[in-house]
Order: C-alpha cells, then sequence, then structure tokens
C-alpha cells in the first residue's frame, strides 16, 4: 500500500472532524497537518501532492483525533496569535480571542506609563500592551498561580519580562501604587450561558477565566467599586465585556461614581469595552 498524499490525508481528517462537528474542519486539518510536519502553514499547498512520511503522518493523526473531541486547535499546536504575536497557551488560561483586540486597540488610543492588568491570563493584553508602549511599566495579576506562570513565559518569550510585574492575586489584593490605565478582559460569562459555549470552551478552558458562577457582572462590580483607589487622576479603566452586557455594565459603574462611561464596539460593531474614568 502507498502512503497517501498530504492532500488526500487532509481531506481524510477533514470528512472526519466536520463529521465530530468540528466548525472549519478544512482550515484545521491544514494548521494541524503543518504542526505535525513542522512547516509553515502557508506552505501546506506545496507539500500537498507529496506522500507523506510515516511519522509525520501518525503525529497528524493523532492530532487529529484530539481535534475531532474538541481538544483546541491552540492546545494542539501550544500557541494562538494575537495583535500580530505569537502567545504560549495552555488548558490553565483562557485562549487569547480576536474581540480583545478591540481592548489593545483603545488602550493604546491614548499614552501611559503604567498599567495594571486584572485577571492576566495568559498575559495577552500586558505582554501586548508593553509590547507596543515600550516605556511603559506593568503590573499583571491572576487569582491562578499557573496563570501567572503561562503569564511570566509570555512576558520572556516577548521581551517585556523587565516591566512586567505578575503576580498571584484576587483582584486588586496585590495590587500597589497607581496607575494610568487599569485593563481587564474579566470572566463574564453567566453561570446559565455556560450551558451553551463550545466544547472547546466548555470542556478545555478555565471555567474560572469564562464564569463568576453568577450572573456575569461580579468583576465590574469590584472594578467599578475599587479601581478609583489604585487610578491617577487622569487615569482610565478599559474592560471587555460582553456584547449584551453594555446598558448593565455601564449602569454599574454610573452608580459606582465615575464621572465618564463609554461602551464602545468591536469591529463587528458589537458593544465589547467599557472606557471609563472621571476627567476634572
Ligand atoms: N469572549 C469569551 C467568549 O467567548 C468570554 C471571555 C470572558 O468571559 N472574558 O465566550
Amino acid at each position: 500500500m502507498t502512503a497517501p498524499t498530504a492532500a488526500q490525508a487532509m481531506a481524510a481528517a477533514t470528512a472526519r472532524l466536520r463529521a465530530a462537528g468540528v466548525p472549519d474542519p478544512a482550515r484545521d486539518a491544514r494548521v494541524l497537518l503543518a504542526h505535525a510536519a513542522s512547516v509553515d502553514a502557508a506552505r501546506i499547498t506545496l507539500i500537498a501532492p507529496e506522500e507523506i512520511a510515516p511519522d509525520i503522518a501518525e503525529r497528524f493523526e493523532n492530532l487529529v483525533a484530539l481535534r475531532a473531541v474538541r481538544v483546541p486547535v491552540s492546545h494542539l499546536v501550544g500557541q494562538r496569535a494575537f495583535y500580530g504575536r505569537d502567545f504560549k497557551v495552555s488548558r490553565d488560561v483562557l485562549d487569547p480571542r480576536p474581540e480583545t483586540e478591540s481592548l489593545i486597540e483603545l488602550s493604546l488610543s491614548e499614552p501611559f506609563n503604567r498599567v495594571l492588568d486584572l485577571g492576566t491570563g495568559s498575559g495577552c493584553i500586558l505582554v501586548t500592551l508593553l509590547a507596543e508602549q515600550t516605556n511603559a511599566q506593568g503590573m499583571g495579576l491572576d487569582l491562578s498561580e499557573a496563570a501567572c506562570l503561562q503569564a511570566s513565559a509570555n512576558a520572556v518569550l516577548h521581551g517585556v519580562a523587565g516591566r512586567a510585574d505578575i503576580r498571584q492575586s484576587d483582584w486588586f489584593g496585590a495590587a500597589e501604587g497607581r496607575f494610568d490605565l487599569i485593563v481587564a478582559n474579566p470572566p463574564y460569562l453567566a453561570k446559565s450561558e455556560m450551558l451553551s459555549v463550545a466544547p472547546e470552551l466548555r470542556l478545555h478552558e478555565p471555567e474560572m477565566a469564562l464564569t463568576d458562577g453568577h450572573d456575569g457582572l461580579s468583576a465590574y462590580r469590584i472594578i467599578a467599586s475599587q479601581a478609583q483607589g489604585y487610578l491617577t487622576a487622569t487615569g482610565r479603566v478599559l474592560a471587555e465585556i460582553g456584547w449584551q452586557q453594555g446598558p448593565e455594565v455601564a449602569a454599574i459603574f454610573r452608580d459606582g461614581g465615575w464621572g465618564r462611561v463609554r461602551i464602545l464596539p468591536d469591529l463587528d460593531g458589537r458593544d465589547r469595552v467599557l472606557w471609563a474614568d472621571t476627567p476634572a
């Protein structure tokens, strides 16, 4: 029996992943074959007509089997791209998501010297902000020790470890000093919503990063009531929100005495970012 070509192996994998309900099976098959063969995904077309070596075929087979039980591609290849950089990820942290790039864009729209990232997770927000704003210092806090290690590794990977102070902390517990920017992508799914999220999230991402086990708004109540004690006079809070939470989150901050509260959209035009400050 002759070995299958890369194209044949990908077609078989695509069919298997489609049957397993994977949303974009052809793309995933391509990315996983590239990973198994240690080539760039953009070069897969070039090797499509070639037979694949048995060791690569076996690696690919194992990856496809795991993807079929809905292990995220990022976990299988160990990284995920975010704002132009690759971040190490694992099941200890929330995967960086494209909608969070809106939080980055808005955070970078005004300069800052000191930034605090609450619930830093993979560190993708803190590390990106420090990599983009090369004079800034940052602190990243997370309740999960495993997440702190992951964020530290990503800070090293992207050359900002000397400016990133990462600490294990329950919200503001370990925060010190004042910041001109406080950012967060907190767990904002309601407990009831957890039943309907994709298996990749429900089975393979940390529940504590996704939901507060309540109405999804607990983190905003904590941030609205405590952040002013850690902000400079001209400082601001930017937090990611669920696209249906704009009115409720805005009300929490208005009731918390913030002078100016804005809800801003992501690239899909959906409410995605809270911006709160208290201009003089
Ligand atoms: N945006 C995430 C989702 O898809 C939720 C992330 C969060 O709770 N911060 O579901």
